[in-house]
């Protein structure tokens, strides 16, 4: 490798290594990596399935026969060289070396950990050997294979655990020099050495540690841990096939998952890389298109139920014993004796007269012995009982406390099972239940189909696997730029930046919502776009246009001055007298979203029609910001203040035609407008002369992946069962975003690119200046290099602009390309409020429009 190079560490799973097929795709995905420049280092582990046999015949040596067991081993290995086409003798001196070792075992009838570790050491270093004799053959260049033992050191404690090692892993200038002049390195998971020279074991699963510690140990770009499913779901998707695929998560999230069982994941695997802030790759070698989880240091807000995970085939010890408890030191004698005896402890409860525990399953193997002493001591002090066959179901989210009023009608499948131990993580990350395992898969199944399947609020999860291939092509032919790249390189060849607007998805996006019977009127909110291309389509298809000034009202009337008043709506806030007045004056209906004009000013209402405002009081949306309900939002009127109103409208003959609400933007529930419609038609029998109902917007777009559109059928639906019980109000809706947002990209050339320790910025020639959305409130917008639209993505990008604020920023960990100066960076979603926000701040003019 020549010191520009960076590695990319690649960790392939049992599966991953057990067929030509997939070290097929294993060398092609190094073939990749190559052709980008990248340093591979390949961590591996043994061939599906061959540490559980190797487990297996250490127990039948010390049994007894042990010969069938060891033959089948060497039949795999033969078998995988014949099918690979490689020497059918290239493992035949390690064969008699495991041969020995297990005659010892049986000669003696009994293991040391250490001779243990050993024997189990075999597998992946049988299999890496295949691995580098193979990746020799297809590439041309050297592909060294490395002792993970030279270089994986434990760490040392009283009781060393050669079961369940835990190592170093800072900076290895050794390690680095001795992979200098090389590219393709390949070295065993799961094994590493003591300072003595002894082989020990990371514990089952560990090949993924083993992988974290050597990415941070080179200071890899990143690190990819390739196995047999696409990446990290809300709960097992070999159990459950709702499950759904998490796109990213944050170290945190993810050591979550691995803590409480997530099996795709070592649990020691997240810290490594997390300390080395590298972003790490979940992604399947048998689907390697497929883009899978990442896990970086981003920043998820997830105030509901992520995923649900096991651990399975869990140890209980409950300890009894009258009022000891509370005795000082009582529980710290119990504890010493734990300690003693090497056996750590996961979860615990108390009570006044017990206290169970469950044994740590994923970072240690306790042996029969170890729990036998164990259990004679602690019987000194009180009455034990081992419960073994028990399994940890664990609800994992952040807040779980904040939204447990949410989530308790799915505690009731706990009426039919015995729940053996409660534990809720300080760190207020999960909530477990311990419960037998024969129930644990109809408890997973069940949890997950009331906390996440039917989940209304499911924004930011994915496909389940078998809908995941599908998802990721339709979801890329879905979008219409893709089909106009030519259109948009011309625009953009005598131009640095444009918003590029595509007239027929106006159309599509208002026949949508046109599509909603039970709506009577669709009204575009004119905030959100007001380029005349775009209005004079929205107006030729009929819909109405909402505005919230008179500088907008005056701007539609300009552009039609034959509309239909009716077509207009004016919805202000905090505006003066004058341009209620005015409006009020030219015809154009209006909401009051306040009482203090009609307190204060009623002379200018007299004998008008007008619609109220009402504050619905949830709050929705994507961020805090474009929530617009509730008492801390300025919008709206609070339905106990309705009342108030009664005498001024009587007395000044005014006519309340309708009622109005608006909770948010981004809204992704389909239930949400007609809970909006019961809400306003039961308010309004305070109001006799009400005729319309305005639902407000808020209807909120796939803007990642992940998410789930909204189905305007079943909005239908929920609306029509309201309309029949209210069936004398007319419905309408003011959709912003909905009509303008994916009509929109904005696209910008690449001024520089420059990297920063891990952090990749992609600069643009325009940035804030043209798009404030991200830097107002955080929003997301999904980036692609169009003119490397399908190169590889190499990098967790920071996009930004030219303009002097840290928070000129467009996007962070975007997914990337290798990118260059003069690339064009195409901005989703950008139609609404994009260009209608931009300043001239720094004097650099914002993108200008241009309709397709
Ligand atoms: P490897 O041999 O590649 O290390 P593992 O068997 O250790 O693979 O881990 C992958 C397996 O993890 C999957 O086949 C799946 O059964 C299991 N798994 C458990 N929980 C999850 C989850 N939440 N998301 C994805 N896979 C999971
Ligand atoms: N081969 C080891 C095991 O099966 C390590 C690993 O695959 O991660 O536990
Ligand atoms: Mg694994």
């Amino acid at each position: 490798m020549t010191t520009n190079d960076s590695w990319h560490l690649l960790k392939f799973g049992g599966t991953s290594v057990s067929t030509r097929q997939n070290w097929n795709n294993i060398a092609s995905i190094i073939k990749r990596k190559r052709a980008k420049g990248k340093s591979v280092f390949v961590v591996h582990s043994a061939v599906s399935a061959v540490s559980n046999r190797l487990e297996a015949l250490i127990e039948l040596a010390q049994q007894g026969e042990y010969h069938v067991a060891y033959k089948e081993l060497v039949d795999i290995h033969q078998n995988l060289l014949a099918d690979m086409e490689l020497p059918s003798d290239l493992l035949a001196e390690r064969y008699s070396y495991l041969k020995r070792l297990i005659d010892g075992i049986h000669l003696l009838g009994e293991v040391s950990d250490r001779v243990r570790a050993l024997v189990m050491s075999q597998g992946e270093l049988w299999s890496t050997t295949i691995g580098q004799t193979y990746l020799s053959r297809v590439f041309e260049e050297n592909v060294s294979w490395l002792d993970a033992r030279e270089y994986l050191y434990a760490r040392e404690s009283r009781n060393m655990d050669y079961l369940c090692a835990s190592c170093h892993f800072e900076r290895d200038e050794n390690l680095l020099r001795d992979v200098s002049d090389t590219s393709i390195v390949i070295t065993q998971g799961f094994i590493a050495n003591t300072s003595d020279e002894e082989t020990v074991l990371l514990g089952r699963g560990g090949s993924d540690t083993s992988a974290a510690y050597f990415a941070a140990k080179i200071e890899a770009e990143r690190l990819e841990i390739w196995t047999d499913v696409p990446g990290i779901f809300t709960a097992n998707p070999n159990q459950v096939a709702s499950a759904r695929l998490l796109k990213q998560l944050n170290y945190e999230e993810a050591q979550e998952m691995a803590s409480a069982g997530a099996k795709v994941l070592h649990p020691r695997a997240i810290r490594p890389a997390q300390i080395s802030q590298i972003p790490v790759y979940i992604r399947s070698t048998i689907d390697p298109d497929i883009d899978g989880t990442v896990i970086s240091s981003i920043e998820n807000s997830w105030g509901m139920v992520k995923a649900i995970t096991a651990k399975e085939h869990i140890t209980l010890i409950s300890m009894e014993s009258q009022g000891m408890w509370q005795q000082a030191g009582f529980l710290a004698d119990i504890f010493a004796i734990f300690k003693q005896h090497n056996v750590s402890v996961d979860l615990v409860s108390t009570s006044e007269t017990n206290i169970t525990v469950s044994l740590d399953s994923l970072t240690q193997v306790v042996s029969e012995k170890q729990l036998k002493g164990l259990v004679q001591e602690l019987s000194q002090m009180c009455r034990v009982n081992v419960m073994h066959n028990c399994s940890a179901v664990s609800i994992v989210g952040k807040n779980v406390r904040a939204i447990l009023h949410k989530i308790a009608p799915a505690f009731s499948i706990f009426e039919t099972y015995k729940v053996y131990l409660l534990s809720q993580a300080a760190s207020d990350l999960n909530l477990t239940f311990v419960i037998d395992d024969e129930h644990s898969s109809k408890v997973i199944s069940a949890l997950h189909e009331l906390l996440i399947t039917n989940n209304p609020n499911s924004e930011i999860l994915g496909p389940t696997a078998k809908e995941l291939k599908q998802t990721e092509s339709v979801s890329q032919a879905k979008k219409w730029w893709q089909d106009k790249k030519d259109t948009i390189e011309v625009c953009l060849a005598e131009r640095d930046s444009a918003y590029i607007y595509h007239l027929d998805s106006v159309r599509q996006n208002i026949q949508n919502l046109q599509s909603i019977s039970a709506i009577d009127r669709v009204f575009f909110a004119v905030k959100s776009n007001n380029n005349r291309d775009v209005l004079q389509t929205a107006y030729d298809a009929g819909v109405g246009f909402e505005t919230v000034s008179s500088g907008e009202v005056n701007h539609i009337l300009n552009l039609f001055p034959s509309i239909d008043k009716s077509r207009i709506f004016f919805t202000p806030n905090f505006a003066d007298k004058r341009e209620y007045d005015e409006i009020l004056q030219k015809g154009i209906r209006l909401t009051l979203d306040s009482t203090y004009p009609l307190k204060h000013w009623p002379e200018i209402f007299e004998g008008k029609e007008i619609f109220l405002r009402v504050d619905p009081n949830i709050g929705k949306g994507h961020h805090e910001n474009v929530r617009t309900a509730g008492a801390t939002s300025k919008f709206g009127i609070p339905i106990y203040e309705l009342e108030d109103l009664q005498p001024i409208i009587e007395k000044h003959n005014v006519t309340v035609v309708g009622l109005h609400a608006h909770a948010g933007s981004g809204i992704l529930t389909n239930e949400h407008w007609a809970e909006h419609a019961r809400l306003l038609a039961e308010t309004a029998s305070m109001f006799p002369g009400v005729k319309y109902l305005n639902l407000g917007g808020g209807f909120g777009i796939k803007e990642r992946a992940q998410q789930t559109e909204l189905t305007m059928s079943q909005i239908d639906h929920s609306l029509q069962e309201v309309k029949a019980e209210f069936p004398q109000y007319a419905l309408w809706i003011e959709p912003g975003r909905y009509i303008s947002a994916n009509i929109g990209v904005l696209v910008s050339k690449v001024t520089q690119v420059k990297q920063k320790q891990n952090y990749y910025y992609v600069g643009l020639n325009t940035g804030m200046n043209s798009l404030m959305r991200p830097a107002l409130y955080g929003s997301f917008h999904n980036i692609v290099n169009l003119t490397r639209l399908y190169a590889e993505k190499e990098h967790l990008a920071t996009v930004v602009g030219p303009i002097c604020e840290s928070t000129d920023k467009l996007g962070v960990e975007i997914p990337f390309p290798e990118t260059k100066e003069g690339d064009l960076i195409l901005i989703e979603n950008a139609g609404a409020y994009g260009r209608v926000m931009a300043t001239q701040y720094n004097m650099r003019q914002p993108a200008e429009e241009v309709c397709i």
